[in-house]
């Protein structure tokens, strides 16, 4: 079934006018935020289908409420910072403890929770040894730096179509001559990213091999499953493809889970039994305050403690002043503990399940070649049928008019996605009904886009 282009314009400036009229708060306060880059507190936020962001006012569990006074299922979530559920109680309450009762939030000396927490990340993902940062993007320089120099060698692999964050490395994708080159619209990179970075397909052991065989690559940095072009799995064989030609190569494999955590309690890292040296994680793990942290087997810390010639006390380039502080590890602890837990998992995988298989009974239903996946807690449509396989392929699939129509439609209805995904996401506190609901109004938006 073909999506007619002229009725997707005139239904989405129908939406863009419905928005419009809704918000008229949110439209106000960017318009008067004239000191603000852009705008907005944060220059992505100008990524918005109704031609301004809606503005907060509050959330809790997995409902947000604007400025105008609108109700939302969200299945945004912060993108993964609120996997834990908005304001979760028990992570309230361990923050309410520190700031009120014991005090101290930054002072640049360890709590105990800390400790707690590495002994919890290490049962999950099966890392030694912690240590924290504040963003995954910190996490993720940081262990570059760590396996630069312990290796000796220079570059590091990424997959097309990546995302580790604001990583200087990782702004590399697949040209078409088939190698390396910038990824589009990268901002003012520091050298040529070919001079630091290595890139292969998703799924393309020949790819990753020919360029490992450089014999160049410190280590290989992914994301077990690709979450940030939509949802690509790995082949049956696809990991330990990789893990076996790392170790021919003499090349670490760090595994960041920002996302991927999704798929349960230890990540893919656990469920599939996958064998990195070290893992990533941020966002989610402290219920919404900022976090991220790096996990390291014991053979790599102790050969990184042993190296005097490291700087890793004082100036040396890893580390960050508010890493670690004692209300983020508070967080932590709270939502590992209490929130994000075995139980909780089950329940946000079985309602994603229902999430998913209803989307593509609609797909179906409809006869759209659009197709879904679903990682854990999370599922993302594509505009493509199968899905891609890889991250150009998956990159070529995206559609920016009918992407902004659905969210439009959605938001216009009480529902929010990921902004830059067609992704949902399901915290514990969502529920069946809520994911009916999302149904209920994809099916209209789908109706009318094919005039039925
Ligand atoms: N790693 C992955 C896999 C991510 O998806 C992201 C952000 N989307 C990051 C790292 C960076 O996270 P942050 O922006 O919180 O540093």
């Amino acid at each position: 079934m073909m999506i007619d282009r002229n009725r997707l314009a005139e239904l989405f400036d129908r939406e863009r006018a419905t928005f419009t009229a809704a918000h008229p708060k949110s439209q106000a306060a960017y318009e008067n935020a004239t000191h603000l880059f852009g705008r907005v507190p944060m220059t992505w936020m100008n990524k918005k289908a109704g031609g301004f962001p809606i503005y907060l006012d509050r959330a809790k569990g997995n409902r947000v409420w604007d400025i105008d006074g609108h109700e939302y299922i969200d299945f945004a979530l912060g993108d993964t910072g609120s996997m834990a559920g908005h304001s979760n109680p028990d992570v309230v309450a361990a923050i309410k403890k520190r700031v009120d009762e014991q005090g101290g939030l930054t002072t640049m000396l360890p709590t105990e929770d800390a400790e707690w927490v590495g002994a919890e990340l290490s049962r999950r993902f099966g890392m030694d040894k912690w240590s924290f940062s504040l963003t995954a993007t910190d996490a993720n320089r940081w262990a570059i730096r760590l396996v630069r120099a312990l290796t000796g060698r220079s570059k590091i692999l990424f997959h097309s179509y990546c995302y580790h964050g604001s990583v200087d490395e990782s702004l590399i994708v697949v040209g078409p001559d088939g190698h390396g080159m910038s990824r589009p619209g990268n901002v003012g990179e520091p050298v040529d990213v070919t001079m630091t970075s290595r890139v292969a397909e998703f799924n393309d052991l020949e790819m990753l091999e020919r360029e490992l065989a450089n014999g160049d690559v410190a280590a290989v940095l992914i994301e077990p499953a690709l979450t940030n072009i939509g949802i690509v799995l790995p082949d049956p064989g696809y990991h330990e493809g990789v893990r076996a030609l790392t170790r021919k190569y003499g090349t670490l494999l760090i595994i960041d889970e920002t996302h991927t955590f999704s798929a349960g309690p230890g990540g893919m890292t656990q469920r599939d039994n996958l064998e990195p040296d070290i893992v990533i994680i941020g966002k989610s793990i402290a219920g919404g305050i900022p976090t991220g942290a790096y996990g390291l087997s014991a053979d790599f810390a102790e050969k990184a403690l042993a190296r005097t010639d490291l700087d890793l006390v004082d100036m040396g380039g890893v580390g960050g002043t508010l890493a670690g502080n004692p209300l983020s590890v508070a967080a932590m602890r709270a939502t590992l503990e209490n929130v994000l837990t075995e139980e909780a998992f089950e329940k946000m995988i079985a309602t994603a399940t229902v999430f998913n298989d209803g989307v593509q009974a609609l797909f179906d239903k409809y006869d759209l070649p659009w197709s879904i996946n679903q990682l854990g807690a999370r599922a993302e449509y594509r505009f493509a049928k199968p899905y891609p396989k890889n991250g150009t392929e998956a990159n070529a699939a995206a559609d920016g008019e009918l992407e902004d129509f659905l969210h439009l439609y959605l938001a216009n209805r009480g529902i929010l996605l990921t902004p830059f995904h067609n992704m949902a996401l399901m915290c514990p506190t969502t529920t069946v009904e809520d994911v009916q609901k999302h149904h209920e109004v994809f099916e209209e938006a789908i109706k009318e886009l094919l005039g039925q």
